[in-house]
């Protein structure tokens, strides 16, 4: 049983396998054919390593450019990394966060565009996602929002419907992004 189960492990990996279908078949070369499959791999190492260990005449120069070598190429790796990341990307795309109506937004791009989905607002306070809803729906507040948090019940008024929430902000993001950053 034991056996069985250190054959199952053997074939179950690929090392394992490989090399064990390698010692056989060497020993059903060795055996039948009558090749001498130790003796070929033996002299096979032997004239690998006399290869190897060879002397070689090299004049210094090429020496030094061997050694300096890796130092250039790892120097041409990170100029290159430099340059193509991101090539040409405007400063503003950095611009995602900011305090807009009296709130913090944070948002990410598309492409050049901020994306609608990434928007949201964190509490200043605690730092927990903003929750909005109609301030007043019949009373002297009517068409105003309330910014709360459900955390620390900080809150915030806006002059605006829930529904135009985002399209202010966005319209206000893009504005800010003119001021400071577009402006000549
Ligand atoms: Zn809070």
């Amino acid at each position: 049983m034991a056996f069985k189960k250190f054959v199952k492990t053997v074939y179950s990996n690929n090392w394992a396998r490989g090399i064990c279908i390698g010692v056989i078949a060497g020993l059903i070369l060795d055996l039948v054919i009558g090749l001498d499959i130790w003796n070929i791999l033996k002299i096979a190492s032997k004239e690998t390593y006399i290869f190897f260990a060879q002397n070689i005449e090299l004049q210094l120069w090429i020496l030094i450019v061997l050694c300096l070598l890796p130092f250039g190429i790892t120097v041409l790796i990170l100029f290159l990394i430099a340059f193509f990341e991101n090539p040409n990307e405007p400063e503003w795309l950095k611009y995602t966060t900011d305090t807009i109506f009296g709130v913090p937004w944070y948002w990410s791009y598309r492409g050049h565009v901020v994306s609608e989905n990434s928007l949201y607002a964190l509490c200043p306070h605690c730092f927990n996602r903003l929750e909005f809803k109609e301030k007043d729906i019949f009373g002297p507040a009517a068409g105003t929002s309330l910014a709360y948090c459900d955390n620390c019940g900080f809150k915030n008024t806006l002059e605006f419907m829930p529904n135009k929430i985002q399209y202010r902000v966005i319209k206000e993001i893009d504005r800010l992004t003119r001021i400071k950053y577009l402006q000549e």
